[in-house]
């Protein structure tokens, strides 16, 4: 089976996100940027799955500008085998995201469609759904544990109170959740025989995809700042205070 696995490269999640100053977006000038946390745990899994007998090929797909070449880079010093870059320098938002893994999707027919269950910069939480509703085929979101066998995929979802099991037949759409697995070191070897390995390089138009953007960000803003706390003399004080002003008793 053939394991596809969407890569994005996002703001480092080390990075403190800072609203540009005219408020149009997210600054991205000079930031670090990295593989989306999700989605290296996504690769890590295609990886254990590959490593199980469970798959053949794994390629990662990553969408946006030339530099995603780093991300496809580092999945594949992870254990992927080759990559392939829809390269576009405009914004991609998560409905031309699924479009355009679609149309790879038709391409590459992989058995399984692995994503991460959001990227952290956009905190979408769409990416996957829309692909399994564009594909048609079954989906296992936010997956703390998979099981394969030979014609279906077993997922555990965390969900509240307790783990639901779903049983897809494959092909699947799966989205991977933070407890799925602990994403592997890259070995330096594995960074020089990465840069060996296929990547091939689309375009959104070669794909027939129009990426044009349906939603409009009206404003991006700091959250409000915490206002200092006070000190409170007794119980009673602090009761009052409870009742009067929080309004939480
Ligand atoms: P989102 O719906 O934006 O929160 O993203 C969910 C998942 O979709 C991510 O974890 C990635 O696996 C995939 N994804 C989103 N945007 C991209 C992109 N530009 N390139 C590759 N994969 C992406």
């Amino acid at each position: 089976m053939k394991i596809l696995v969407a890569v994005k490269r996002a703001i480092d999640y080390n990075v403190k996100a800072r609203p540009k100053s005219d408020g149009s977006g997210v600054e991205l000038a000079n930031v670090k940027m990295s593989m989306n946390p999700f989605d290296e745990i996504a690769v890590e899994e295609a990886i254990r799955l590959q490593e199980a007998g469970k798959g053949q090929e794994i390629v990662v797909v990553s969408i946006g500008p030339s530099a995603c070449q780093e991300t496809l880079r580092t999945a594949m010093a992870m254990g992927a085998d080759r990559g392939i870059l829809v390269e576009t320098g405009e914004e991609v938002q998560p409905l031309a995201v699924a479009k355009l893994l679609k149309a790879v999707v038709d391409r590459e027919q992989p058995g399984l469609v692995i994503l991460g269950k959001q990227a952290i910069d956009d905190d979408s939480n769409q990416t996957g759904q829309m692909l399994a509703g564009l594909l048609g085929w079954a989906q296992g979101t936010f997956a703390a544990k998979v099981e394969v066998s030979a014609d279906s995929i077993e997922v555990k979802r965390e969900i509240d109170g307790g783990l639901q099991t779903l049983a897809l037949k494959l092909p699947a759409v799966v989205t991977a959740d933070l407890r799925l697995n602990e994403p592997r070191y890259v070995k330096l070897p594995n960074i020089m025989k990465a840069k060996k390995k296929p990547l091939d390089t689309l375009t959104p138009a070669e794909l027939g995809v129009d990426i044009a953007p349906r939603l409009k960000l009206i404003k991006a803003s700091e959250p409000a700042g915490r206002a200092g706390g006070v000190k409170v003399a007794d119980v009673q004080e602090l009761v009052a205070k409870l009742r009067n002003e929080a309004k939480v008793i």
